[in-house]
C-alpha cells in the first residue's frame, strides 16, 4: 500500500519540532512518509540570532545539519527554495539551487528547479522583517532574519574596531554610534548584548574604542519599550537598559534612513554607522498570492482552529507565516517560538490524526509569558498563567528561565541525554575558548 506523504516546508522553530515528532512517531514505522524542505542545509535557532550578531555565539558550532538529523529521526530532507504551489497537481515547486561562489556561469547551477508532491502540506516559512517601505530602510539597515545577516553585522562591528585600532595612534577618543530601530525582543535583545560586547572586545585588546564610548540608541514608535508587555516589565525593561547606558527614544517614528543617520517624524536626526531594523514582521512574499490561498496584508496565510488554511483542507500553515486569531480573543496568535512549537506540537497529534480518519483536534493557545534577556547582566520575564497572573520577575532566575527556552527546543529535537551532553560541550567551549567570537 502506498504510504501518505506529508510534506513540510521551513525547518525552523515550528517545523523542525515537528518533523523530528512525526518523523519518529510516523516515518520509522512506515506509517507514512516524512519529508522536510528548507532553503538552508542547516538549522539555527531563531531566537538566538542576535547573539550570533553580537558574536557570543558561534554559530557553526550551534548548528543542526538537517539531512544528518532527518538520518536520526526517519524524516528525508530537501535542499530547495519554495517558490510556487500547484494546488490541484498537489506538489510544491523548488527554485533551481545554484552555487554562487562558482565562477562559471554555466557550471553554477546544482540542483534545477523541481517540483515535490504531497498528500498533506505544511508551511512553516517563518518571517522576515517589515520595513513598512521606509525611506533608505532596506538600503542602509542590516535585517536580522538570517544567520548570513547575523554574521554580516557581527563583521561589520569588528571591521569599526579594526579601523579604530588602526587610525588611534594619536589616542583621541574614537565614537561608535549604534541604532536600532524597534525596541521589541529583537531590538532590545541585540543593544544588551552588543554593549556586552564593547566591553569584551576591550578585554581581547581591540581598544582604539572604549566601551563608554559606544552609544547605542533604541528608537520606537510606541510609547515604551517592549509595548507587548505588561507596563511593569516594561519598565523594568527600561530601568535595566539605562543602567547599561543605552538610550531609548520612545514614541518616535522613523522617516528615513540615510547613510550615516536615522530621522525620526518629529525631526531628530540619530547619527549612527552601525543601523538595525526590527521594527516589525511580514512573512514571505509568495504566500501573498499563493494559488488562490487566502492570506492577510503582511502574507500571513490564514487557517482555521485545526490550523488547515482555510481554502484548502490539506495544507496547514504554523508558526510565524500563519494567521489565527482564536475566537474571543481580540488579537491574533503572536509570531513566536513558543507558538510556533505549541503549533507543531497539535499536528503531532492532528495528522496521525487525519489519515486514521479521526476528528482533528483545535488549536488553543497558552501564552506562558515572555523572556527578555538583557546579556549577561541580566534578564526579565513576564509569566503568564491561572496561578501567577501577570508576574514579572527580574534577575538571575529569570535569566535561568530564559536559558531553559532553547534548552526546551533542544529537548524537543534531541532529548533529555543528547541536551545534557549539548550542554556539557557549550560549558566546555566556554571554559575552553574566548568568551566571543573575534573573527
Ligand atoms: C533576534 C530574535 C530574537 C527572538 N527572540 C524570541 C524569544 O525570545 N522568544 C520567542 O518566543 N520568539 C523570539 N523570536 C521570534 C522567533 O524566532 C520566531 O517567532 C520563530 O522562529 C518562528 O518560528 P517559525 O517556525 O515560524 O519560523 P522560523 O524559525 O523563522 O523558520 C523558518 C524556516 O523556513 C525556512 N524558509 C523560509 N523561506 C523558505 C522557502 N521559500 N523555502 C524553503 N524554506 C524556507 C527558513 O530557512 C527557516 O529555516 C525572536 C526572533 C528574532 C529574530
Amino acid at each position: 500500500m502506498n504510504q501518505s506523504r506529508i510534506v513540510i516546508v521551513g525547518g525552523g522553530a515550528g517545523g523542525l519540532e515537528l518533523a523530528t515528532k512525526l518523523g519518529k512517531k510516523l516515518g520509522r514505522k512506515k506509517k507514512a512518509e516524512i519529508i522536510l524542505i528548507d532553503a538552508s542545509p542547516v538549522h539555527l535557532w531563531k531566537p538566538r540570532l542576535h547573539e550570533v550578531a553580537a558574536g557570543v555565539l558561534n554559530a557553526n558550532i550551534d548548528e543542526l545539519s538537517y539531512a544528518a538529523h532527518g538520518r536520526h529521526c526517519h524524516f528525508r530532507y530537501v535542499l530547495g527554495r519554495m517558490h510556487g504551489l500547484d494546488r490541484k497537481a498537489q506538489t510544491v515547486k523548488l527554485a533551481a539551487h545554484c552555487d554562487d561562489a562558482v565562477n562559471a556561469p554555466e557550471d553554477r547551477q546544482i540542483l534545477p528547479e523541481r517540483e515535490v508532491r504531497y498528500d498533506y502540506l505544511v508551511l512553516a516559512l517563518g518571517s522576515q522583517t517589515n520595513d513598512f517601505d521606509t525611506a533608505g530602510a532596506r538600503e542602509h539597515c542590516i535585517f536580522l532574519d538570517n544567520r548570513r545577516a547575523a554574521e554580516h553585522f557581527h563583521q561589520s562591528f569588528l571591521n569599526v574596531y579594526l579601523r579604530a585600532s588602526q587610525k588611534n595612534t594619536d589616542r583621541q577618543p574614537q565614537k561608535f554610534a549604534i541604532a536600532i530601530v524597534g525596541a521589541g525582543a529583537t531590538g532590545v535583545e541585540l543593544a544588551a548584548e552588543l554593549n556586552h560586547t564593547a566591553h569584551q572586545l576591550n578585554h581581547y585588546g581591540f581598544d582604539g574604542i572604549k566601551p563608554e564610548n559606544v552609544e547605542i540608541t533604541l528608537i520606537e514608535a510606541a510609547d515604551r519599550v517592549m509595548p507587548a508587555l505588561s507596563e511593569k516589565a516594561s519598565a523594568a525593561i527600561a530601568r535595566q537598559l539605562q543602567k547599561l547606558n543605552i538610550r531609548i527614544l520612545s514614541s518616535e517614528r522613523v522617516t528615513e534612513v540615510t547613510d550615516s543617520a536615522v530621522i525620526t517624524g518629529s525631526g531628530k536626526t540619530i547619527p549612527a554607522q552601525l543601523k538595525v531594523w526590527s521594527a516589525g514582521i511580514k512573512a514571505p512574499a509568495l504566500l501573498g498570492s499563493l494559488d488562490g490561498l487566502e492570506a492577510n496584508r503582511i502574507n500571513q496565510l490564514a487557517v482555521t482552529s485545526t490550523l488547515q488554511t482555510t481554502r484548502d483542507q490539506r495544507i496547514f500553515a504554523i508558526g510565524d507565516c500563519a494567521h489565527f486569531q482564536p475566537p474571543n480573543s481580540d488579537r491574533p496568535v503572536p509570531p513566536r517560538a513558543q507558538a510556533a512549537s505549541q503549533q507543531a506540537s497539535l499536528l503531532v497529534r492532528a495528522l496521525p490524526a487525519l489519515l486514521n480518519g479521526s476528528a482533528l483536534p483545535e488549536f488553543r493557545y497558552r501564552d506562558k509569558g515572555s523572556l527578555i534577556s538583557l546579556s549577561r547582566h541580566s534578564s526579565v520575564g513576564q509569566l503568564m498563567g491561572n496561578l501567577s497572573g501577570d508576574f514579572t520577575f527580574e534577575g538571575k532566575l529569570a535569566r535561568l528561565f530564559y536559558i531553559t527556552l532553547y534548552r526546551l527546543h533542544q529537548i524537543a529535537l534531541h532529548g533529555v541525554f543528547k541536551t545534557g551532553l549539548l550542554l556539557l560541550r557549550d560549558r566546555l567551549n566556554h571554559r575552553t575558548g574566548p568568551t566571543m567570537k573575534l573573527h
